[in-house]
């Protein structure tokens, strides 16, 4: 998709922007975003603003530029790099125009932070890189407008048909085009992104949200978990945080009849249906809605492929789609289960309702659930993907026999 050509005299440049970035990059995504938002406030609707005061969003955008300077000239690394940005930019409505803007102070902030060394040779380096690197988003980013049908930053009415609980933190809200018309259909394992607005911040936040159920069923699923923040502090503490934006608005606010905003779907974590390679699904917490969305579909659609489901939660009281995996589980031979819950309620029973009491340790697992031939998709908490990524490649399972999603902005460890 990008092959940045970048000139002969501005690659010494980028080169030896790398341990500068690797030093300095987070102070510079941070006075980025400060120079941005006060000239475009109107952009805080864009970007997720509890992410930029618990400084992850600086830190995404460090390790993404970081990433790009370490491999520009390395475009088979960069590709699936630049794919997933891609998705997140479709389903956020990021528009051409802007680019310039973020380009402006981008380069504003490199020049505040490094001070003298910025010489004007290396800010042509990165204006000329910043420029190669949009024009390739741009022109993907148009193409998957066009494939979806939509204007850029368009979204859809969707209605609130049925809110149904699934756990004691998770409920799902199924939904249906408010006019009426047919909801496209879906790869399984993308999310759309959902937009509300926050009136004490009078601000409109964007969320994604995994569809959790099988494609052309008539509606869209999303499966929420409610994030309670710690309200055990005054906000202050180590350790305190707030109680999330979105998901508890939607808990809460919003009922059957209610109608919400959405992207098209997006993301490219997704099953491919001509793969043949039995199928292992490993998740913890809200990590499962990509998930059954797959399981689902790979059982309608290959009804032959093998499946192994593996899940990690706390217990049966935290354990979202529970029924409808078991049911799954009874009417398919194929799909085999393994449930971790690392402190069973009293009400949980071993073998019926899990088989490992802990984390889910993969090592302890015998390999008819972890063939050496699988295709691998993970979700979860990110040291929870970290442990089992290591896990299967001690096993001797393929780098390209994994995915995984992140269920916030990524860090991109793998290519630094
Ligand atoms: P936010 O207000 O965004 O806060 C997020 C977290 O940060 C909270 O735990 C909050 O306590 C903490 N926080 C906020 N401010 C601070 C601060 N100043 N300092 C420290 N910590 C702070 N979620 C699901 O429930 N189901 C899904 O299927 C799902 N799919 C996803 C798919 C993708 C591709 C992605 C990227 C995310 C997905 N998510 C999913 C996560 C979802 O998008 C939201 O991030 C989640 O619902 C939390 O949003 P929120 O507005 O409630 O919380």
């Amino acid at each position: 998709m990008i092959s940045p050509v970048l000139s002969a005299a501005s690659r010494p440049y980028i080169a030896a922007s790398v341990p500068v970035l690797r030093e300095h990059g987070v102070t510079i995504t941070r006075c980025f975003y400060q120079r941005l938002f006060a000239a475009h406030p109107e952009l805080k609707n864009i970007f997720n603003m509890p992410n930029q005061q618990s400084g992850t969003q600086q830190q995404a955008l460090a390790s993404a530029i970081f990433a790009y300077a370490a491999n520009i000239d390395n475009p088979e690394a960069l590709a699936p790099v630049i794919s997933r940005i891609v998705q997140k930019h479709v389903s956020l409505g990021i528009r051409e125009e802007h680019y310039p803007i973020v380009g402006k102070h981008l380069l504003g902030a490199i020049a505040e932070i490094l001070g003298a060394a910025a010489i004007p040779e290396l800010l042509a380096a990165w204006a000329e890189a910043y420029g190669l690197l949009a024009a390739a988003l741009i022109a993907e980013e148009r193409k998957q407008y066009q494939a979806h049908g939509v204007e850029p930053g368009e979204y859809r009415s969707v209605t609130v048909v049925r809110k149904q609980k699934e756990s004691d933190s998770v409920t799902s809200f199924y939904l249906q085009a408010t006019d009426g018309s047919t909801l496209p259909s879906f790869q399984p394992g993308q999310y759309i992104s959902v937009a509300v607005n926050i009136e004490q911040l009078a601000l409109r936040q964007l969320r994604q949200y995994s569809l959790s159920d099988a494609p052309d069923n008539g509606h869209w699923r999303i499966s929420v978990k409610r994030e309670p923040g710690n309200a055990a502090t005054d906000g202050a503490a180590a350790g305190a945080h707030p109680a999330g934006l979105v998901s508890n608005l939607l808990h809460d606010q919003y009922q059957e009849g209610d109608v919400l905003w959405v992207s098209p779907p997006c993301g490219d974590f997704v099953l491919q249906q001509e793969d043949r390679r039995p199928l292992v699904l490993i998740s913890a917490g809200v990590g499962v809605t990509p998930m059954m969305s797959m399981l689902h579909s790979s059982l309608q659609q290959s009804p032959q492929r093998p499946v192994n489901f593996l899940y990690a939660t706390l217990n049966g009281r935290h354990h979202p789609l529970k029924g409808e995996l078991n049911n799954l589980r009874r009417r398919h031979g194929q799909v085999r289960s393994h449930i971790a819950y690392e402190k069973p309620a009293d009400d949980d029973h071993l073998q019926k309702d899990y088989q490992q009491q802990g984390y889910l340790q993969l090592a302890q697992l015998p390999d008819v659930l972890l063939p050496h031939d699988g295709s691998y998709f993970l979700c979860g908490p990110a040291p929870f993907m970290q442990i089992q990524r290591d896990a299967l490649l001690a096993r001797g399972v393929a780098e390209h026999q994994i995915q995984q999603e992140v269920f916030g902005p990524s860090l991109l460890q793998h290519l630094q």
